[in-house]
């Protein structure tokens, strides 16, 4: 496998995400990696991201019935991004611990849940022509590029009539930057766009996050279809 000039096993680049996430508190700093006093701003700014789609941007308004939530962890972007927002929204997400915290985070908002999924995005299918917006955000670094084409691929089936898929992510400045603590890649902009056209996606909207830290990555948001 390689991800990016990343020479290893597909087993090893998993299994090493899983026992990170594993043994990683089921909290908004354990979701963030220790910089949940930026979870409002990241709020924010998808926020401001995603409503004029829903209202009237394009000439097709994207639906606001349903939405999926990829990489859900505890459903921190479920809480405060898409509740707001949508009717209801299922959750996908590896591992158990986080979905198990899920209700008694979201709180009042639990009752708008559809589906708590317990899978790998690598493995995941949605369900056809299903949901308004998929939102991928801070996970996609986790798949082999091959995995992501296929991912991807998958989410435009289980995209409604007018729908998107967002995907808002860190950014690097050129090629791939792996990480070992937490066994994820890094992409640049230019290697992500290859991707989307790789799954047949068109960029719809891109926007950079504004008003993080200065230390942190650089995190672009896409709409794509
Ligand atoms: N998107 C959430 C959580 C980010 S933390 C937020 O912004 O708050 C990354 C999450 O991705 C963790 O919950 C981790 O368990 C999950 N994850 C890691 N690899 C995954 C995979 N292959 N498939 C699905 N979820 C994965």
């Amino acid at each position: 496998m390689a991800v990016g000039k990343y020479a290893m096993s597909k087993a090893t680049f998993y299994d090493e995400a899983k026992s990170y996430w594993e043994q990683i508190s089921p909290t908004v700093n354990g979701m963030l990696g220790g910089y949940g006093s930026i979870s409002n701003i990241d709020v924010k700014g998808s926020i401001n991201f995603l409503k004029p789609m829903l209202l009237c941007e394009w000439k097709e308004r994207v639906g606001s019935e349903r939405a999926l939530d990829c990489g859900a962890g505890i459903g921190r972007v479920t809480k405060h991004t898409l509740l707001p927002l949508f009717q209801t929204v299922d959750l996908v997400e590896q591992e158990q611990k986080f979905l198990d915290q899920a209700p008694a985070f979201l709180d009042e908002g639990a009752s708008k849940i559809g589906k708590y999924i317990c899978c790998g995005l690598q493995e995941f299918v949605p369900q056809a022509k299903h949901y308004d917006v998929i939102w991928c955000q801070w996970v996609l670094g986790h798949l082999t590029d091959k995995h992501l084409v296929d991912f991807f691929k998958r989410c435009k089936e289980g995209l409604r009539d007018g729908g998107v898929i967002c995907v808002k992510e860190n950014i690097s400045k050129e090629g791939y930057v792996y990480d070992e603590q937490d066994s994820s890649v890094t992409r640049s902009s230019k290697e992500l766009t290859k991707i989307f056209s790789k799954a047949g996606l068109t960029i719809l909207k891109e926007e950079t996050q504004t008003n993080f830290p200065l230390e942190i990555y650089t995190v672009k948001m896409f709409a794509l279809r």
